[in-house]
Parts: structure tokens; sequence; C-alpha cells
């Protein structure tokens, strides 16, 4: 790290700079709030419903023995952070050795050795994690699989279970609701999620799954700009991945002015779940947050929303680095949504799941999405019910403002799209299967969810591992919801 890329913004600048802004804030003492006879007040509330302020602050990262001896200055460099974040097994298992448990760690090397995703982990991450209780850790369970743990797949698992690539008409873009697309602009990650839906094209190859090829290739991308430009009815597009925090400034620029050019084109999103993993790079790399400044700012004058779209999952990850990141964001006005998916262990409470919506509020971010988990290979142990998600919604609505309320969706598979949890058709909780229709995708087709079969009855369970008897439930089941369509 140069002193110069910090000057401004080591301990001292992140630090005074909140206090400026405080004392902006903080009005003059006013007398105090006497109420009137005859007046109702609510009750005072106890200070846990407040605790979404409190963030970790200092420097929490000095607990890891690994680095004890690491500074403010550097810990804040994203180039250090990306430079020391673990790719290995054999390096992490060193790295906590003498914290976790040793029963924990031969558990994670067989963990690993099952795991159809690469593994990808920043000091940041590893240091938020209570190694001491490393079974129960919500970040843990995210980001690194366990043997004992593991579960078998859902038996209608299939890889790309969302058909992101058949209906990709340029690879990479996944066109399939009328006036929105995903457009996957690279494939790489600056960690890799135990949990991704995209493990067919994301990290490097594993020797578990053949990859696609989505490299971020200026020809693939001219292509998928064509075809854009080809599509008046286009208006919006995901700039997703892989993970645009590994584009270099450059690339978010030229992407962003491209698309932006296109007169049809009204909306843009960059999905990152960098600022959740690696916040450093909103107070470091000056040069990329100044690119997707310049780019919500071209929005702007051509009258066109550009958007910040980030993936925090447990208010854990929410940290005093983290305010200061997006806080920097917030000041040069992008506005910055969150999607979340339900896991298991993780987030899938009432409390949790309030107190994440209303920290990510308290750091300028909007709750957006809360998705049920999708069948994914190798993390059928972090996968709910749809009941659970429904539940949690309906729980959560009214903690905060309706705007910073997410909506709970369900990913239909086979390409059906999100789908509202709430809305399906029919929901046979006993054989844990969901039909849904999507009058915008396929106003014909019924799409399936199912639950983790580890929730059922052993009577169903055995039903399930059944192929013919498999083949008459989800019959049963798409035929109840052609009765029940519209009636519910
Ligand atoms: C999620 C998604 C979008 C964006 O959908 P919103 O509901 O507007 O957030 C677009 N295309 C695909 C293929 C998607 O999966
Ligand atoms: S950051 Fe996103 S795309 Fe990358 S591995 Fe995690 S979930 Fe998948």
């Amino acid at each position: 790290m140069t002193m110069e890329s910090l000057r401004g913004l080591g301990t001292q600048g992140v630090a005074s700079n909140h206090r400026a802004v405080d004392a902006i804030e903080s009005p003059a003492p006013s007398a105090p709030f006497v109420l009137q006879e005859g007046r109702h007040a609510k009750p005072p509330v106890p200070a846990t419903a407040l605790r979404h302020r409190e963030l970790q602050e200092g420097r929490f990262w000095q607990a890891i023995p690994a680095y004890r001896d690491i500074d403010e200055a550097t810990f804040l460099d994203y180039r250090w952070q990306g430079r020391n974040s673990i790719t290995r097994i054999d390096t992490l298992l060193t790295a906590i050795s003498g914290l976790a448990p040793p029963e924990f760690i031969a558990d994670a090397e067989a963990g690993f050795a099952h795991s159809p995703m690469s593994v990808r982990v920043s000091p940041y991450l590893l240091s938020l994690i209570d190694w001491r209780n490393p079974y129960a850790d919500p970040l843990r369970r995210q980001f690194i699989p366990i043997a004992s743990q593991l579960m078998p797949d859902h038996p209608e698992l299939v890889l790309d279970s969302l058909h992101e690539q058949e209906d990709a008409p340029v690879p990479g873009l996944t066109h399939r609701y009328p006036d929105k697309a995903l457009f996957l602009t690279l494939d790489t990650c600056p960690v890799y999620c135990r949990f991704c839906t995209r493990s067919y094209a994301v990290g490097q190859d594993t020797g578990m799954v053949d990859k696609v090829q989505i490299n971020a290739d200026s020809a693939r991308w001219e292509q998928a700009f064509t075809y854009i430009a080809s599509r008046p009815e286009l208006e919006d597009i995901v700039l997703s991945g892989g993970d645009v925090y590994n584009l270099p400034a450059k690339h978010i620029r030229h992407l962003g002015e491209r698309l932006l050019q296109l007169p049809n084109i009204k909306r843009l999103r960059y999905a990152t779940k960098g600022p959740a993993v690696m916040p450093q790079k909103l107070l470091t790399d000056h040069e990329w947050v100044q690119a997707l400044v310049d780019v919500v700012k071209l929005g702007r004058k051509l009258r066109k929303d550009v958007m910040l779209h980030t993936h925090f999952n447990h208010p854990a990850e929410i940290t005093w680095i983290t305010r200061e990141g997006l806080g920097r964001l917030v000041e040069e006005g992008v506005f910055i949504r969150n999607q979340s998916v339900l896991q298991r262990g993780v987030n899938d409470d009432v409390d949790t799941m309030r107190l994440l919506c209303k920290r990510l509020g308290h750091v300028g971010v909007h709750p957006y999405y809360v998705y049920i988990h999708d069948l994914v290979r190798g993390v059928e142990d972090l996968r709910t019910t749809l009941r659970k998600g429904i539940d949690i919604e309906k729980a959560v609505r009214g903690a905060t403002a309706g705007f910073n309320s997410p909506v709970f969706v369900v990913d239909t598979l086979g390409g059906g799209g999100k789908r509202d949890a709430h809305s399906y058709d029919y929901y046979d909780e006993e054989t844990g299967i969901a039909v849904f229709s999507s009058p915008n995708v396929d106003p014909d087709r019924q799409f399936f969810f199912f639950d983790p079969i580890a929730s059922l009855t052993p009577e169903v369970q055995a039903r399930w591992a059944d192929p013919q008897e498999r083949e008459r439930m989800k019959a049963d089941a798409a035929s109840k919801a052609m009765l029940f369509k519209g009636k519910r």
C-alpha cells in the first residue's frame, strides 16, 4: 500500500471524517420531552431494539494470530486483502489452527474434498468468523464446507437449474423476462460462496463440474451489446457474474457507458457481493469507486437509473469498515439495494432477518429481495422450506420502512423466473412440492420448487427415493395447482 492512496483515509482520516458527520447531525440539546396528560406514550425501547446500530468497531482482525501485527492502513488496503485471500485449503487450515477445535479442522478438510466450488476467503471474512464456535458461525456456514454436515443433493437438482444458459441468446446474457436481461460479465469473484447458483460457470474448474466459459471478453461483450441494441423491449440490464468487483475500473466504465448510450436502456444495476466480503475496496480502490460514481452521474444526466446491488446475508457482515465504505457511495448519491439468500442456520430466524434489514438501512442499503435458497449442489444443509421463508417475511414486514422490507422470492426451477414466495398456486408441505405460474415468462407452463428432503417425514422421504412415486407426487401437485390457480 502506498501511503498516497490512503491519504486522508487511514485511521485518523476515517475516524475524524466520521466525527465531522456526527457534528453535523447532532442537534443542540433541547428541553426534555414532557408527555401531556391523557396522551398515550410507547414504553421506552429496550437497548436490544437498537442493536442494528452496534457495529463491530476497532481492529477486530488482530484477534486472529495471523493478522495480529496487521495495522489498520494495511487491513484497509484492498490489494492486501486480495493478495492475502486464501485459495488453498491447507493455507486456510494453517491460519485457523490453534483457534478452531482440531476435530473441526479435519471436518473442514474432508468438506473441501467434496465441494464443487472453488475456495476463496478474504482476511476480512476470516476475521469475522468466531473460530471458537465454527460449527454454528453464520459466516463459516456460507464459505467453509464441512463433511459432517453435508447432505445428499435433492433428487430434482440439475446443474443450471434456473436455465440461465438455455435462455441465453448470447453466451452469458440471459433474456428471460420481457424488458430486462441478466448479463454475466465475467466468471470470477472476490470470494467463492459454497451456495453459488452459478457454480456452472463461476470459479476455477474443481474437477467436479465442467464450467461454462464466461470470461471478461470484449468480443463476447460486443455480441451482448449488439443483441441488447436489437431488442427494443429491453430497458433494464443486470450486470453480474461472477462479480463486478473483479472488473477493473476501465471495464466498469466501458460497460456502463456502452449500455447507457443505447436509447432503449433505462436501468442498469451492478451486482456485487464485494461490499459484504471486502468493503476495503470502497475505501482504497479510488479508481474503481470513481468509475462507478461517474457511470451513476452519466446515468443521472441521461435520466437513467444506475444502481448498486449487494449481497449481505447476515448482520455480522456489516462492520465499521462497511459503514465507511458504503458511506462513501451514499455521499456520492449511489443508490444501493441488497439481495440476500435465506439460509438454514445463517439467517432463517425472525430476529436475525429483522436485524439484517435494519442494519442494512442503517448503513444506507435498501433490502430488496430475500431468495428462498435454490437447489444447488453440495449445499442441501443450507436450504430451508418455502414455508419458513413465508413466515419470516410476514414477521419482518412492519419492523422498518416498507421500502426497506424485502420481498421473499423463489427463483422457480426450469426458468420460470422469480415469484413471490407466497404466490404459489399450490403448496403441499407434506411432500415439499410447490407449483407456481409465471404469466410474464410463460403463461401456459407450471414451475416447481422443492423443499429440502430432510425437512419431510421419513415416510415421505421414502416416497421421494422411489422415482415412480416421485413422478406421481409431482403430477398430483401439478393437477391440484391447476384446480387452485386463481382461487387462492
Ligand atoms: C433476477 C433476474 C433479473 C432481474 O429481476 P428483478 O426482479 O427486476 O430484480 C433479470 N433477469 C434474470 C434472468 C434474473 O434472474
Ligand atoms: S460472489 Fe456471487 S457469483 Fe460469486 S461465488 Fe458468491 S454467490 Fe456466486
